[in-house]
Parts: structure tokens; sequence; C-alpha cells
């Protein structure tokens, strides 16, 4: 009997999952398997943090496929080469994934859909993780992708309707599945190497779960708990004002439509406070979807910024004051707090995230590449779209980005967002944070020197 293999990527559960439906619909045993291929995915293979979180997710994801009788077979290996082997190996004629939209894993797929249509396998790629179809949603006056976030926003926003979502969506059969072959070759989670020897990543375990049932959960409790104050306790960094979605989000254990299903019936049924701030966390929601889009359009704006104009050159190299910003050792509470934050959890909140962006780009002048770097290795939820749109937002140089002149005076925002300390007192220790030293930046005067900066890059630019 012929077998249907399921490649699992960025999606990483079982529910409302389109290529696991797929896959159950063609009624023949199901391969399932996830290959790690770090090389294929250069310069952006997964950092150490999204790499312990991947490990908890695909043990969870094995656990839930091995209820339905699938077993997820895991491998090291360049998918390119491996699937079209597998599908020889494992008598498959039919293969499904869900695609993922970063460029080098665009190359990676276009190539392996060459393969295996050449071999005559029945070819299903789907499209997950998206409200949006980037390469057909454009602008009505020019037919070009839209580059300012408020015309995408209202476009996307009245397309969304009820009808269309369908919560849990669930094609889960109640009896098990003929079994497939295992194959032999196949290595143990373990193996796959994901976490890191050093162990460093234990202390992530006190503040993540990462899993499917774990993110529904989640979505459930902030609906329940917090969203109602969602447009007031959002910015506040001492409180769990927000979701806490986003890497679950990116890893694909939950899907944006579930969200949005859990969504609209807030904002159509019950309106008022509750009704506003869900469609204020939709807002969000669009800009993790514009994010994706502009990737999936300016696929080169991972490594270079999208306005041409910031070149390199623009930007001041300072190691040591690169390594005091990594390390939270710059005598600015709030900056400082946010990168222990990072560094004990695997996460940082969003407002800190603008104001660390903010200090490094403009106030120290050290280009924004630096920045997406560190985040990228140290966040539980790296994920190249928002990370490098985040950060050309805050440097002034992305799409639809803050103006560079625009500096945010993390003092400022401190007494504005955490007036009690609590968020710093949480991540720093009471003796450095009662210390005399001086910050390693003049916070004044760097902000002057910026903007000296831009003035003349823009009078060069102008002239050139
Ligand atoms: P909520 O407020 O609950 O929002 C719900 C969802 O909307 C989030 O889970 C996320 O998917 C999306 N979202 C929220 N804010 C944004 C935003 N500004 N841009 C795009 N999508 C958003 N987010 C990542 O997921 N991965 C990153 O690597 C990342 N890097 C960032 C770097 C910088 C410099 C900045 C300024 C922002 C970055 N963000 C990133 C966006 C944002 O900080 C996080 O998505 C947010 O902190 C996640 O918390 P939450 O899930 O509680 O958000």
């Amino acid at each position: 009997m012929k077998n249907t293999l399921l490649w699992f990527q960025r999606d990483l559960r079982v529910h409302d999952n389109p290529a696991l439906n797929w896959a159950l619909q063609q009624d023949k045993p199901i391969v399932a398997i996830y290959i790690h291929s770090p090389q294929e995915n250069a310069p952006w293979a997964e950092g150490a943090a999204s790499r312990w979180w991947l490990h908890q997710s695909l043990k969870k994801l094995s656990a839930d496929l091995l209820q339905l009788n699938i077993k997820l077979h895991f491998f090291n290996a360049d998918s390119v080469e491996k699937i079209p082997r597998l599908v020889t190996e494992a008598n498959i004629d039919g293969v499904v994934w869900t695609n993922r939209n970063e460029p080098q894993r665009r190359a990676c797929e276009a190539s392996i859909a060459r393969l295996l249509l050449a071999k005559g396998i029945t070819l299903k790629r789907i499209q997950d993780g998206l409200l949006t179809t980037p390469e057909q949603f454009l602008t009505a006056s020019k037919n070009t992708p839209y580059r300012v976030f408020t015309p995408f926003y209202r476009k996307l926003r009245a397309q969304l309707d009820l009808a269309d979502f369908y919560a849990n969506q669930n094609n889960l059969p109640e009896k098990s599945l003929p079994a497939a072959p295992t194959l032999a070759a196949s290595l143990s989670l373990e193996q796959l190497q994901l976490l890191d020897q050093h162990h460093w990543h234990n202390k992530l375990h006190a503040h993540c779960t990462p899993g499917e049932d774990a993110a529904l959960d989640k979505l459930d409790r902030f609906i329940d708990t917090a969203l109602s104050d969602y447009c007031t306790q959002r910015d506040v960094p001492a409180v769990d004002g927000s979701s806490g979605l986003s890497a679950h989000l990116h890893f694909g254990e939950i899907s944006p439509q579930q969200i949005v299903a859990a969504l609209l019936p807030l904002i159509e049924m019950q309106g008022g406070k509750t009704g506003a701030a869900a469609e204020a966390f939709l807002r969000q929601l669009i800009w993790r979807e514009f994010a994706r889009y502009i990737l999936w359009h300016f696929p080169e704006t991972s490594t270079q910024p999208m306005n041409r104009k910031f070149t390199r050159a623009f930007w001041q190299t300072d190691n040591a004051l690169l390594k005091k910003w990594q390390q939270g050792k710059t005598g600015v509470g709030m900056i400082d707090a946010g990168m222990k934050q990072l560094w004990e959890t695997g996460s940082m909140h969003n407002r800190v995230r603008m104001l660390a962006a903010s200090l490094l780009t403009k106030n120290m002048g050290i280009a924004w590449q630096h920045g997406a770097q560190w985040f990228w290795d140290t966040l539980v939820d790296a994920d190249l779209a928002n990370n490098s749109m985040g950060w050309q937002w805050v440097a002034g140089c992305g799409v639809d980005a803050a103006p560079y002149y625009r500096i945010f005076n993390p003092l400022t925002q401190a007494q504005k967002f955490d007036p009690q300390n609590i968020y710093i007192e949480r991540w720093l220790a009471p003796a450095s944070i009662q210390k005399t030293a001086p910050p390693v930046i003049d916070i004044a005067l760097s902000r002057q020197q910026a903007l000296e900066r831009y003035r003349q890059f823009v009078r060069d630019s102008d002239q050139s």
C-alpha cells in the first residue's frame, strides 16, 4: 500500500492543521517527519532559546500524534536532499506540508516541489499561519505591495468575517489509523541535539510551557482574565497584560485563524470595553501579518534596511558598548532589567524591546542588525519577520517606521510605564539599582549626537 508523507515545519499542532487534515483525508498510512536543517536556514538557523522551545514542542507534538497512531520521525539533514529520498524509501505517493515564508525556506521548498513533481508525486502545499495570500493582497491603486501599515490593516480588517473562521476545526479520526512503516534511519528527538550542552536553558521551564495545549489554554486564560484591560495594561512591563502567545504563534502551535475565531464574536457581540480591547488585540495580530507580508515581498529586509539610505556606513562600531548592552550593564535601569528578563526567561516585554532597540540604534548609534542577531539567539519567540520589522521600525529604516529623529528616552519611559520601579526591581539586584556609577552612555547628550548624525546623513543623502 502507498503512504502519505506529512512534513511538519512551523505548524506544530494537531488541531486546525490543514496539512494534517489533508493527509488524513487521503485514507492511507501517514509517515510524519520533522527535519532539523540548520545549514539550510543559514544565516538564520534557530538560536539557542528557540531550539529549546522547539525541542519541547516537538516532544509534545510527537505524543499527540501517537494518540492518532502516527509516529513522528526526526532527521538531521538537508530537506532538499532528504524528502525526495524518503519518498522512494517509504513508498510514498503523496506529500503535504504547510509553507514557511522565510526567504531561505521558500527557496528550499521550491526546490523540493520541483523534484517531487518530476517524480510524479502528488504534492499539496498549503498556506498556514497567515490571514492573507501575500502575492495577491496588493494596493488597489497600483497593484503593488503595501508598504504602509494603516491601509494594509484597513483592507484586511474589512475582510475578516466570522463566517470564514471556524474555531478549532477538528477532523481528527475517532479510531486509530493504519500503522505506517517506521523509517529505519530516523533519529530520536534527543539526537537532533537541539538542547545546549550547558543546560542553561533549564531555567526557561519555570517561565514557558511550549506546545499546543499550553497555547490554547493561554488564549482562553488571556481572554478570561486580561483581555478587557489589554489597551491600558499591554504597555506596562510589570504586568502580564498581553497574551504571551508570540512563541506559540511562531511555532504554529496555534493558528492566527483560531485566535481570530475567538476574537470576532467578542467584537461583534460583546462590544464595550471588551470589544474594544479585542479589536486592539486583533490589530497587533495584523502587525504580525504585516511583518510576514513585508518579508514575503521584500525578503532582503531580514539583513538589509528597507530604506536603503541607511547603509552600514551610517552606523558606528563600538564592540565594548554593544557588549554592555547585551549583558544588561548599561546602567540604565529599564534596559538592564529588560536584558535580564530576556536572559532569564527567553522573553522581553514589547515596550522594553522598543526601548532597548532605541538605546542601541540611536543613543549608541550601533547598527540594528547587531541587536536583531542578539535577540535572535536569546528570544524563545525569535521570528525572522517580526524581529526584522521590529528592529527596523525602531531604528527608523524600516517599512512604515518611526522616524529616526523620534528617540525614546528610557528614563522618562520608566517613569511613565514603571513608576514604582516594580519591573526594574523584579529583574535587577538592589545593589545594582542603587549604585551611583553613571550610565555607560549619557542619555541627553547621546540623543543630541544621534540627531546631529541624522541631520548630517540627510544633508549628505540630499547632495548625493
Ligand atoms: P500581544 O500583545 O499579546 O500580541 C499578540 C500577538 O500579536 C503577538 O503574540 C505577536 O504575534 C503579535 N504582535 C504583537 N506586537 C507585535 C509587533 N510589534 N510586531 C509584530 N507582531 C506583533 N515578536 C516576535 O514574535 N518575535 C520577535 O522576534 C520579535 N522581535 C521584536 C524585536 C523588537 C525590537 C520589537 C520592538 C518587537 C519585536 N517583536 C517580536 C514584537 C513584539 O514585541 C512581540 O510580538 C510581543 O512582545 C509578544 O508578546 P505577546 O505575545 O504577549 O503580544
